[in-house]
């Protein structure tokens, strides 16, 4: 039986856990929504083994995240926080996600990072999409088989470690909107008059003030208030030379 039954988007934004996504490209979703076109979000895992909050917490958490970011649709898979491992389940899961949203541009962590579940979903996604394309691997989703699908663009997103991004997108219209995004996860980050909670890398009060400092000093690199960095696996092809160098 085929099945044709897809939500295709635009954009594909993956994350190891829940808010890795607002984390590191939230507020270039929220410029691709501007633009009119549609964005879907997939967390590998449900972020459970997090010191703060819980898988429940952080499942409200994430549909609230997505209700203000206005995602079209946002899944949880559950391959295990920091249990997340290279595995034919695995790999099929993402591959059947990929199938599903049909994305033109996919949005992945990137692949040195400070926790090794980033490091794991980002070689684990960049391999889904690739196969996603691959007709003779087969995957159904409600019974029915899925048709193959290869995205055009991978793009890494900066998380903990710094890189010279290859390109930075002026988020100066966003920035401020994408805050309410990572807001949403409360469990996670710093709050005035909730001082008894342990102490997170990303729970101490500088950590949202330090995200802010890098999108400035991003923005600055390309003359603008605001900016989020991105590199990509290999050469950007471009087949409108003015639409990327347009004129003043
Ligand atoms: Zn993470």
């Amino acid at each position: 039986m085929e099945n044709q039954e897809t939500d295709k988007v635009y954009a594909l934004a993956f994350g190891a856990h829940p808010d890795d996504v607002e984390l590191s490209c939230g507020a270039t979703l929220l410029t691709i929504i501007d633009d009119g076109q549609t964005v879907a979000v997939c967390d590998l895992t449900q972020g459970e083994m997090g010191t703060l909050g819980t898988a429940e917490t952080r499942k409200a958490e994430s549909a609230l995240a997505a209700k203000v970011m206005g995602y079209r649709k946002r899944i949880t898979l559950d391959l295990g926080d920091s249990g997340l491992y290279y595995t034919e389940h695995a790999l099929k899961e993402v591959i059947r996600v990929i199938r599903h949203f049909q994305p033109e541009v996919v949005f992945i962590n990137p692949p040195d990072e400070r926790h090794p579940d980033h490091i794991k979903a980002s070689r684990l996604i960049h391999d889904a999409a690739f196969y996603a394309g691959l007709k003779k691997i087969s995957t159904t989703h409600n019974g029915g088989q899925q048709q193959p699908h290869r995205p055009l663009h991978l793009l890494y997103y900066m998380q903990f470690k710094h890189f010279d991004p290859s390109i930075i997108v002026d988020v100066t219209a966003t920035f401020e909107r994408s805050r309410k995004g990572i807001l949403a996860f409360s469990s996670q980050f710093y709050q005035k008059g909730v001082e008894d909670e342990p102490e997170t890398m990303i729970k101490r009060r500088e950590f949202l003030t330090g995200l802010e400092a890098r999108a400035r000093y991003l923005g600055e690199q390309i003359g603008t208030r605001y900016g989020e960095g991105f590199t990509l696996p290999g050469p950007l092809g471009i087949t409108s030379f003015s639409t990327v160098f347009p004129e003043n």
